[in-house]
């Protein structure tokens, strides 16, 4: 007998297809899916154009081992690039945000010679050793980390800049943390922590596994805030649902690194990359991140009520930018029971580490219109309260 290993907590929900950001249930019913399979849902299910890429290249060449090349590397470089902050970078293909995020810290000690990685409290990114090792969560981790690690507390540059020293070799943090429940860093953080790691000759690693690929607006989270890293990671929607991890360095950090220092059978395969070359170039396409910005302005204005929120609205502030938002409910209230009531009335949101919070990561094509479907949704379970 095999069952499945009891690693996660479902939700009953009996989905028989998907198509954009709609969910169609066995029973008929339709359900607006505002959490996108955890960011992965870059242009919503079953894209056409996307499943047709991934079906030609797939009959084209399916896969090829990295000994050799081929077009959907060159054609994912091209559309990739357009998307970066300026200067000279490289990018080594694997498979997860956990992947790529192990990369990107082995890159950045093997580029420096130390051995202390700085990381922050709420930090979440992956369960493999060194992602886990710098997460803050005793679930994930190993009985010792591969590093020696300084935690500091999120969001306190005060703290920060004393405590990181000429030790540090890299300091690792995700733009907006989302699984601690959205949080924001706030103004000056993140150039704050720019400037501390030049200083200290210190690389400074953005995880973008959820703020990349257009979430917050902008193609990447450091361009919303101005503030441009030594490295950075993405994954989930970088492909738009094949499995992608992607770890960018400056070119100058990465030569200085040993040859033969990363490898992957899976990454930089010729249809992931054909997929991940279609999402760079859909996020560069006129409208793509407009959309995100309106679409984010109509779910606020519907989840806030745009006229006066009841006493029984159970959320009592919005944080987050673009397609990557946190509803702070009021006190009392808890996420997963409000989760459970919206999803009775035809709407899926995420919960998050914080009991208080759920969270909104839709398709980036979501259509601001439907933004009325959580209104009605929030309505009717506030007459219903
Ligand atoms: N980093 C962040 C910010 C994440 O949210 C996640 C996954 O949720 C990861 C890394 C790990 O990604 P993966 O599950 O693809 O290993």
């Amino acid at each position: 007998m095999l069952t499945e290993w009891n690693a996660y907590k479902r939700v009953p929900l009996p989905v028989a297809s998907a198509k954009g950001s709609d969910l169609w249930l066995q029973d008929g019913r339709r359900v607006l899916d505002l959490y996108g399979g955890h960011c992965v849902n870059t242009l919503g299910a079953g894209d056409p154009s996307l499943g047709e890429v991934i079906a030609r290249q797939w009959q084209r060449w399916s896969f090829a081992t990295n000994l050799l090349d081929h077009a959907p590397r060159r054609d994912f470089q091209e559309a990739f690039a357009a998307n970066l902050p300026a200067g000279d970078w490289v990018v080594f293909c694997s498979n997860s945000g956990a992947e790529a995020n192990e990369n990107a810290l082995k890159t950045a000690l093997a580029a420096t010679g130390r051995r202390l990685v700085a990381c922050f409290t709420g930090a979440f990114h992956g369960r493999t050793a060194a992602a886990a090792a710098v997460s803050d969560t005793k679930k994930a981790a190993f009985p010792q980390a591969p590093f020696e690690v300084l935690r500091l507390p999120w969001g306190d540059l005060a703290e920060a800049q004393a405590r990181l020293d000429g030790r540090v070799g890299a300091v690792i943090l995700e733009p907006i943390q989302s699984l601690a429940g959205v949080t924001i860093p706030p103004p000056g953080f993140l150039a704050g922590l720019r400037q501390r790691c030049d200083e200290l000759g210190a690389l400074l690693v953005f995880d973008e596994v959820q703020t990349g690929n257009g979430r917050l607006g902008t193609p990447w989270a450091s361009q919303h805030y101005g503030v441009i890293p030594d490295l950075f990671t993405t994954a989930k929607g970088a492909a738009g649902g094949l499995p992608i991890g992607l770890t960018v360095a400056r070119a100058a950090v990465a030569a200085r690194c040993p040859d033969g220092l990363l490898g992957s059978t899976f990454g930089g395969g010729p249809t992931v990359l054909a997929a991940a070359a279609h999402v760079a170039s859909r996020i560069a396409s006129p409208g793509f991140l407009a959309n995100v910005k309106g679409a984010s302005a109509s779910l606020r204005a519907a989840i806030l009520g745009a006229g006066t929120p009841t006493k029984r609205n159970p959320v009592a502030s919005i944080r987050g930018e673009g397609l990557l938002l946190g509803l702070v409910l009021r006190e009392g209230e808890s996420a997963a029971a409000v989760r459970d009531h919206w999803l009775s009335r035809g709407v899926l949101v995420g919960t998050s580490d914080d009991p208080r919070v759920l969270r909104l990561s839709p398709a980036l094509t979501l259509e601001p219109a439907s933004a009325a479907r959580l209104a009605s949704a929030i309505a009717e379970s506030e007459a219903a309260a």
